[in-house]
């Protein structure tokens, strides 16, 4: 029987998983017992969904927005990685029960340049892509400061996680960070961000890493500011591609590889 694997979400026509995963099974020769596609998905439909999944012969699943709340509360067998994140983008289906993790907050380490252990980070954002990485961040010894734009929700991370909340109305100076990691939704569509960040375009400089998880079919303009000023830089197809790896590993027990992934990313592009 085909082993089925589906990225979940609403909407996901867009996702770049499908092909990403695709290309991974191809190039380790398992494309023949081995298949991944998009499922869109409403809300109300996700947790009877995923209860019928390992009897339509789905191993597992990503999921994304809006579902990795759902995700997490659907498990039996939650990692504590999910728990602690309060999200999860990777079920796994065995013996009947249902496994949950989050391979978003490993995704992100993994694609930093170096260890980010004893640095000043700065994360911008409050949602489920920022809870991952303020708690990666601060499980590798970074001290994390948060900004967003509606203060409550950084309070919120700042409470379960352990970080510093900044004041939303502050003026950062990029400078000050070795590490800034954009985990909002500003820049998609390939706006400009600054008018809705707090750091200047200018601000940026050699010495730090800049991550955008913000992705879309050209260079974000905080990826190219930066770039242009010095930084190294890491883009959000790059956290992709490291989430997507693991939760290859996951799934199917093989290291997936990464360059195969890399290229069906920016294929789109
Ligand atoms: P989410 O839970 O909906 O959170 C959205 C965040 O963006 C909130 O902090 C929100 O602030 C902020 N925001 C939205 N529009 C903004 C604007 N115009 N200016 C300033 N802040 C704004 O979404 P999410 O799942 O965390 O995802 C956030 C981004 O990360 C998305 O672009 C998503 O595509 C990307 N992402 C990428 C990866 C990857 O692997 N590359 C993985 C996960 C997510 P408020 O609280 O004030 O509304």
């Amino acid at each position: 029987m085909l082993r089925r694997l589906a990225v979940l979400g609403q909407p996901v026509a867009h996702s770049r998983s499908p092909g990403i995963h695709n290309a991974a099974l191809a190039a380790l020769g398992l494309d023949r017992e081995w298949s991944y596609e998009a499922i869109e998905l409403a809300p109300a439909d996700f947790p009877a969904f995923v209860r019928a999944m390992p009897a339509a012969g789905f191993v597992g699943a990503n999921v994304t927005v809006p579902h990795k709340r759902a995700a997490l509360e659907a498990a039996d067998d939650p990692s504590p990685t999910a728990v602690e994140i309060g999200a999860a983008n990777t079920l796994s289906f065995a013996g009947g029960r249902v496994a949950a993790e989050n391979t978003d907050a490993a995704g992100l380490l993994a694609a930093l340049p170096e260890s980010p252990k004893g640095r000043r980070a700065l994360v911008l954002g409050a949602g489920g892509a920022a809870r991952a990485a303020v708690w990666a961040l601060k499980g590798e010894g970074a001290s994390v400061e948060v900004w967003n734009r509606t203060l409550g929700r950084a309070d919120a991370i700042v409470e379960d996680l352990g970080a510093r909340a900044l004041a939303s109305d502050d003026r950062l100076r990029a400078n000050d960070y070795d590490l800034i990691v954009n985990a909002t939704a500003a820049g998609m569509e390939g706006e400009d961000p600054f008018g809705d960040l707090p750091i200047a375009p200018g601000s940026f400089g050699p010495g730090q890493v800049v991550v955008d998880l913000v992705y879309g079919d050209a260079e974000t303009a905080l990826i190219g500011a930066a770039r242009e000023r010095g930084a190294a830089v890491v883009d959000g197809l790059e956290v992709l591609v490291r989430q997507g790896a693991l939760s290859f590993r996951i799934w199917t027990g093989q290291d997936p590889p990464l360059d195969v992934m890399r290229s069906a990313a920016r294929a789109g592009r």
